[in-house]
């Protein structure tokens, strides 16, 4: 099958060729899904797209006109896709259901010690021979109490690892776990989630309900100082919020994987421009902030995954076995 794989690095040219065999025809292209780039597809049943392709209402009535039937996301989340749309059209939509959980509750973890260490700051110390320690206190994460909203595939993870570290570990998911229940991890109510925590961290999907769910009168009910972690969707956290949350003293720490404008940001070498996003450019400023751009699931075993599952995808789509593709529900 033909296939347009939209917004492809090096990386995913590589790890998709090596998962693909020679099966399909996968037409490598730079450019990201947009309406400018629609045309691009032609000729191709199947598009393969990333999390900041542009998959609303325009585009898929574009594509369906085209020709395109099968939609093989090689990620996780599916918020950038406009789903009623694609239902009416009768759009096939695929997606990587998981493929490392580990890679992205590892980063978070690597994301709270840098943070709580303020190794991004230490590092820079010595590098210009300063080898002083004022301002680099940090704490033991031994007893502290981590909130985890989301405690699906990743969340489950990185509630094991905070387990793992001698944190008391509570957790907010409309379908909580019996499994990590008896591991550890005490459920509770969305609104009694935030008092207690020392760490909240973000594990769950963007979906309209949860369209910027830590703002500002959630923000006022934490605790003075906490630590906050999103490496779900930018989205799920209202930034400006953030920035006077930060501001005040109510947030301690920040560590961001993702940001709810990334699209035509994040994935891309910027470097010789101005920066154009005032609200990241605030961001930016703080000491007590770390943002890495969408990297906590670049990892070998994740890539690897994510091209063989795509790939499946793609093939038992063409062989007409549904029951097989990784649909979005
Ligand atoms: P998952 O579907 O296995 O788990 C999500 C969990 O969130 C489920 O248990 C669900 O019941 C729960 N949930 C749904 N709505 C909720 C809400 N409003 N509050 C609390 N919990 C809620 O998904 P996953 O594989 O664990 O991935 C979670 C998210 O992580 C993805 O949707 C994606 O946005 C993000 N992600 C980020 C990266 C990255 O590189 N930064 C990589 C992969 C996934």
């Amino acid at each position: 099958m033909k296939v347009a794989v939209y917004s492809t690095k090096p990386y995913d040219r590589e790890y998709l060729t090596r998962a693909n065999q020679g099966k399909h025809q996968l037409l490598f292209l730079e450019a990201s899904l947009t309406t400018d780039t629609v045309m691009l597809a032609q000729n191709c049943r199947t598009v393969c797209c990333f999390v900041n392709d542009q998959l609303h209402a325009e585009v898929l009535k574009r594509l369906w006109d085209q020709g395109v039937r099968f939609i093989a996301l090689r990620c996780t989340g599916f918020n950038q896709v406009d789903l009623p749309t694609a239902r009416a059209l009768g759009l096939v939509i695929a997606r990587v259901p998981e493929y490392s959980p580990h890679a992205i509750a590892e980063h978070t973890l690597g994301l709270i010690l840098m943070l709580n260490r303020h190794l991004h700051r230490a590092h820079y110390r010595i590098r210009e021979n300063d080898y002083s320690l004022n301002g680099l206190l940090g704490f033991d994460l031994v007893g502290k109490t981590v909130a985890i909203l989301g405690t699906g595939a990743i969340g489950s993870v990185f509630a094991r690892i905070m387990l793992g570290m001698g944190c008391r570990v509570i957790a907010y998911d409309p379908c909580p776990s019996d499994d990590l229940a008896e591991q550890g991890v005490v459920y509770k109510a969305l609104d009694e989630l935030w008092a207690s925590a020392d760490i909240v961290s973000l594990h769950c999907p963007l979906t309209p309900v949860n369209y910027h769910m830590i703002d500002q009168t959630v923000l006022e009910q934490m605790k003075q100082g906490v630590m906050l972690i999103n490496t779900s969707r930018g989205a799920l956290v209202d930034t400006r919020a953030v920035i006077a949350g930060l501001k005040s003293g109510q947030i301690g720490y920040l560590g961001l994987d993702v940001y709810e404008e990334e699209g035509g940001l994040f994935f891309e070498d910027y470097s010789l421009q101005l920066l154009q996003d005032d609200v990241f450019a605030r961001l930016l400023t703080f000491p007590n902030v770390v943002i890495t751009g969408h990297q906590a699931f670049f990892t070998h075993e994740a890539l690897t995954t994510i091209g063989d599952t795509t790939i499946a995808n793609i093939s038992h789509y063409e062989q007409d076995q549904l029951a097989q593709v990784h649909l979005v529900d």
